[in-house]
């Protein structure tokens, strides 16, 4: 192989490998099991739910419950990772704990997850250490294997994108939590802002307002510029045939929603 070829495979496996393994996080892990923003054939799940997991997200369950807790407490002292209680905790400190916390529990808060044998599986009951070493150690056997059917240069291709992917739920937490760093379409309860270029590099998790004022619609761009590459993927599964009982909060609805909460806020006031 020479060193164009090289840049030829090694770009085409980067980019086929970020796209596959972000939608695996963002349909799979975000939109479909954390807020059941639409439904789909278990195999469907499960091709979505691999996909993110071999970008080393870790268990699902953990991952969902997690996160489910992010929205219940958000940006108050027991959200797991709201960056007004510092940047470490928020961007990589709070996953090295070796446990839940006592307010978190997943036997409460994901119990639509723990009836699914792999989903437990992958929970190593409940051990976080156990459980992210055995997603790092699937992924690398998995890249291992890439390296013995397509060489080096696809399966380093394929690492780097496990490991970017990585990244999206972790700039997230802390980017989108971060008033000065975009803006803020609905008056929430929160910090969380929109910030166009990780809604880009996240596919649409960027509109992060968006989604903590609807978190269980399943489209969060509302804007014409907010691209959202992660629901237009939702809707052509449905034309496929591959996803159903969409839960999709249009712009005129989540205005209304926003005018009725900021009624509230005033009466409350
Ligand atoms: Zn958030
Ligand atoms: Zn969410």
């Amino acid at each position: 192989m020479n060193v164009n070829e090289v840049y030829i495979v090694f770009g085409i496996v980067f980019t086929a490998s970020y796209v596959l393994h972000a939608m695996g996080v963002t349909i799979g892990y975000h939109r479909l099991l954390t807020h059941r923003s639409f439904t789909c054939p278990k195999i469907v799940e499960y091709f979505w739910i691999l996909a993110g997991y071999l970008a080393f997200e870790g268990s699902p369950i953990w991952w969902v419950t997690m996160h489910r807790a992010h929205h219940r407490y958000q940006d108050t002292p027991l959200d797991p990772h709201s960056p007004s209680f510092g940047l470490f905790r928020s961007h990589i400190g709070w996953m090295l704990n070796r446990g839940y916390p006592s307010h978190i529990d997943p036997s409460l808060q994901s119990k639509d997850l723990l009836t699914d044998p792999v989903y437990r599986f992958l929970e190593q009951d409940g051990d976080w250490h156990k459980a992210h070493r055995l997603a790092f150690v699937i992924g690398i056997f998995f890249r291992v294997a890439i390296f013995v059917c397509f060489g080096w240069v696809a399966a380093l291709a394929s690492l780097l994108a496990g490991f970017a992917v990585l990244q999206i739920p972790i700039m997230l937490n802390v980017i989108c939590h971060i008033p000065k760093l975009g803006y803020k379409s609905y008056a929430t309860n929160d910090d969380s802002v929109n910030v166009w270029w990780v809604g880009l590099l996240a596919f649409g998790e960027g509109w992060h307002n968006n989604h903590h004022a609807s978190p269980s619609s399943a489209r969060t761009g509302m804007k014409l510029h907010e691209l959202d590459l992660s629901w237009l993927t939702i809707r052509a599964m449905e034309k496929l045939r591959l996803a159903s009982g969409i839960n999709e909060v249009t712009p005129a609805q989540l205005a209304m929603m926003d005018s009725a909460r900021k009624s509230k806020q005033l009466t409350q006031v």
